[in-house]
């Protein structure tokens, strides 16, 4: 019964939690368990069994240490959704279930769109739109991120050669560590380029801050090869990710994106203005451009522009939308000049 293995679970951790003498220094070990219980008759494999155990260890470990979770039901509802996500997205691709939206990139002084931000959008046959924030993370866990962003990638280059030709606008597109690795990924991206006819200096690659920490030594080779091409390199949800600043200092980034936490309420938030202005600053120490995300509202703009901020994207400035609408968007402001500059 349950109460039996909570039994062994406090007998592990009071044995345990005795302090041991290893050479002259005293130490003391701390433990996580996970259980996993099966009923008589006993269907279970062992490898299963394992296999919840294991699911109940991670629920414990990141409740902190010196404790044990039981597999229950919720933890078995999150295996199978997580399963069904692996297993949909992996037809996804081919039956025309992706797509990618486009967020305006704006200068905040004219609202004009200088670039575009490729975000992934996902809409399941039965479930309807997944969000990026639920799919991605079990892409890159199983490893299916590597094929997906190199659609990403293709689909969103092929598609804005022809308006950045046309009006100048930039692309940035999402990677994750998972697809860095090292000169191969860059020579793969300047292959796209190529093919796609999108010039090198209108591609943006972001990466989140918190993914580069992990794994700076395979970044760093991988953003120097892009850049000696001529593509830039951009640090995502930047002050989020505990970057150490002279790990930065010695990553070469052209792009800094001020993540949305420090926007939010901006206006109504003395602290987070002192926090985006020494951002701000932090981005011209290392010779950085800085987007800031997420803005929603005026006064948000404008606390940003008066601290100098130049650019920015958010649902303020247009929300992720087909590249028709962004056609539109950019064709529109066009024949705003052409108007004026016929008025004049
Ligand atoms: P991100 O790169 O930080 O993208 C910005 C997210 O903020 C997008 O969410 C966007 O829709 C949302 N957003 C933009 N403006 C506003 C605003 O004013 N207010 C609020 N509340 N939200 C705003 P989305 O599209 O759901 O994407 C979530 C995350 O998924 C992205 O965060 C990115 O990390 C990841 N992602 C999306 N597409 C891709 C992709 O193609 N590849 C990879 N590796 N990751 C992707
Ligand atoms: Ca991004
Ligand atoms: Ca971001």
């Amino acid at each position: 019964p349950i109460s039996d293995a909570a039994n062994a679970a406090n007998l592990i951790f009071n044995t345990l939690d005795a302090d041991m003498n290893v050479h002259g220094h005293s130490l003391r070990v701390t433990a996580s368990l996970g259980i996993a219980l099966q009923k008589t008759p006993r269907t279970l494999s062992v490898a299963t069994l394992i296999r919840n155990a294991d699911s109940a260890l991670s629920h414990a470990k990141s409740a902190g240490t010196t404790n044990y979770r039981l597999y229950d039901a919720a933890m078995r509802r999150e295996v199978r959704q997580r399963m069904e996500i692996q297993d949909g997205l992996r037809t996804a691709m081919e039956s025309g279930q992706l797509h990618m939206a486009y967020q305006p990139i704006v200068t905040l002084a004219d609202r004009r769109i200088i670039g575009a931000e490729a975000l992934l959008r996902w809409t399941h046959l039965e479930r309807g739109p997944i969000s990026p924030a639920e799919f991605i993370p079990i892409a890159e866990s199983s490893g299916l991120i590597v094929p997906i962003g190199q659609w990403v990638m293709q689909t969103a280059c092929s598609t804005m050669a022809p308006l950045h030709a046309e009006c100048g606008v930039y692309i940035a597109v999402n990677i994750s560590v998972r697809q860095l690795n090292g000169d191969l990924f860059a020579g793969w991206v300047e292959d796209v380029l190529a093919h796609t006819g999108l010039a090198s200096d209108a591609l943006v690659v972001e990466v989140t801050e918190s993914a580069l920490m992990d794994d700076i030594g395979v970044a760093r080779s991988a953003f120097h090869r892009l850049r000696s091409q001529g593509v830039r390199v951009s640090i995502d949800d930047f002050g989020t990710g505990y970057s150490s600043l002279a790990r930065l200092q010695r990553l070469p980034v052209d792009v800094i994106k001020l993540d949305r936490a420090f926007v939010t309420d901006l206006d109504k938030r003395p602290e987070a203005q002192a926090m985006a202005a020494a951002i701000l600053h932090v981005s011209r120490a290392i010779g950085a451009q800085i987007v800031a995300e997420g803005i929603e509202t005026e006064e948000e703009a404008a606390v940003l522009a008066g601290i100098g901020y130049t650019v920015a994207q958010g649902y303020l400035f247009g929300r992720p939308m087909p590249i028709e609408s962004l056609r539109v968007c950019l064709g529109a402001a066009k024949g705003l000049e052409r108007g004026l500059s016929t008025v004049a």
